[in-house]
C-alpha cells in the first residue's frame, strides 16, 4: 500500500487525457512539512495562522512570526506559500473580544483585523519582510471578506506598510500577490467584481456552504443538513470560476470540497485547475484525477450543476466512484 501510495505521488499531476493540474496543501504547524513533502504537494495554498495566538497565549512579536513564516518557506522551494491572515473568530477560539451570540455572523477574519491595528500591522509586517526575502513565493489570503470596501481598506494597508519596508530594509519593492477568500455567499454572487481587485481568489466551501445554506458547520443537530454536495453550492462555485476567467484571476478551492475525489473532479470539469488540500488526502485525489479525462470530468459537473436536489448530487458521486473504482 505505501509502495503504491509513493508511485501515485511520483506520477505528474495530469487528467487521463493529459491537461495538467496543482494540488497544493492546507497547513497550520510547522509539524506538517514532513507530511506536505512526502504527497509531493506543489507549495501551501492554505497556512492557517491561528495557532500564532493559540501557542503563545498572546499574538506573537513580529519577530517570531517572521521566523514562523521563513522555516516554511525555507521547507517548501521552490514553490509559493499563501499565508492567511489571521481568521479569529467564529469556530476559532479567541478572546480579544465579548462572548457573541452568533460568533460566525460577527467579529471575526477581516472585520476583527481592520478595528485591531496594531495585530494586523504586526502581521503584515512579518509577511511583508518574508515576501522580500522570498521573492515571488509569498501570497497573502484575506479571510472573510464580505464587501469591496474591505478589500480596499487592506489594500491601503498593505500598500502602506510596503512602502515603509522597502525603506527599512532598503530593496525597491516587495513583490508580493494579494487574494481573498470567496467564503461569504455576498462575494460569490458579485465575484467578478471582487476579481478585479485582486491578485487571485481562494474558495472557502466549508464556511461558504454554512452561510449559504444557513447551516452552523460545527452543530452536531444539524449536521446532516451541512452538506457542500449542495447543488447551490455548486452552482456558487461555478458563478466564481467563471468571473475568474473573465477577469483572468486565478482562482483555486481550499475547502473541505477539494479533499474528496469525486469533488475533485467536479471541480476540475467546472474549469479549476488548482487545489489545496490536507496532505493526507492528496494521494487520493490525485489517483482520481489521473484516471480520469477533462471530458468525464466535464459531464460531472455538467450533471451535477443541473441538479436541484442534494440527493441527485450524491447519486452523481456514487455512480462516479463506482466507475472509477
Ligand atoms: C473554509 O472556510 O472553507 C476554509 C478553508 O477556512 P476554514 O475552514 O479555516 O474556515
Ligand atoms: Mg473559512
Amino acid at each position: 500500500e505505501e509502495s503504491q501510495r509513493q508511485k501515485i505521488c511520483a506520477h505528474p499531476n495530469k487528467t487521463s487525457d493529459g491537461c495538467p493540474f496543482t494540488l497544493q496543501a492546507n497547513i497550520e504547524f510547522e509539524e506538517e512539512l514532513a507530511a506536505v513533502e512526502a504527497v509531493r504537494a506543489e507549495g501551501i495554498g492554505l497556512l492557517r495562522t491561528e495557532s500564532l495566538y493559540l501557542r503563545h497565549d498572546q499574538f506573537d512579536d513580529e519577530q517570531k512570526q517572521y521566523s514562523f513564516y521563513q522555516s516554511i518557506l525555507d521547507k517548501t522551494a521552490p514553490h509559493p506559500v499563501t499565508i492567511r491572515l489571521f481568521d479569529a473568530g467564529g469556530d476559532k477560539f479567541f478572546d480579544l473580544g465579548q462572548q457573541e451570540h452568533n460568533p460566525f455572523l460577527g467579529w471575526r477574519g477581516i472585520r476583527l483585523l481592520l478595528d485591531e491595528q496594531a495585530l494586523l500591522e504586526q502581521q503584515l509586517r512579518a509577511i511583508l519582510k518574508t515576501a522580500a526575502a522570498y521573492p515571488g513565493r509569498v501570497r497573502i489570503l484575506v479571510p472573510m471578506v464580505s464587501s469591496l470596501e474591505e478589500v480596499a481598506a487592506i489594500k491601503e494597508r498593505v500598500d502602506k506598510l510596503k512602502e515603509q519596508l522597502c525603506t527599512e530594509i532598503g530593496v525597491a519593492k516587495i513583490d508580493v500577490r494579494l487574494g481573498i477568500m470567496v467564503e461569504v455567499p455576498a462575494v460569490a454572487m458579485d465575484a467578478e467584481h471582487f476579481a478585479r481587485e485582486v491578485d487571485f481568489m481562494s474558495i472557502g466551501t466549508n464556511d461558504l456552504t454554512q452561510y449559504l445554506l444557513a447551516v452552523d458547520r460545527g452543530n452536531e443537530r444539524i449536521s446532516g443538513l451541512y452538506d457542500q454536495r449542495h447543488p447551490s453550492v455548486w452552482k456558487m462555485i461555478q458563478k466564481v470560476i467563471e468571473a475568474g476567467a473573465a477577469t483572468n484571476t486565478p482562482v483555486s478551492v481550499c475547502g473541505e470540497l477539494a479533499s474528496d475525489p469525486v469533488a475533485a473532479c467536479g471541480l476540475l470539469g467546472l474549469g479549476l485547475n488548482e487545489l489545496s488540500m490536507t496532505p493526507g488526502a492528496l494521494p487520493r485525489v490525485k489517483k482520481t484525477l489521473c484516471s480520469h479525462s477533462m471530458d468525464e470530468m466535464r459531464e460531472l459537473s455538467e450533471n451535477i450543476v443541473a441538479s436541484t436536489r442534494v440527493s441527485e448530487v450524491k447519486e452523481l458521486f456514487a455512480d462516479f466512484s463506482t466507475k472509477s473504482s
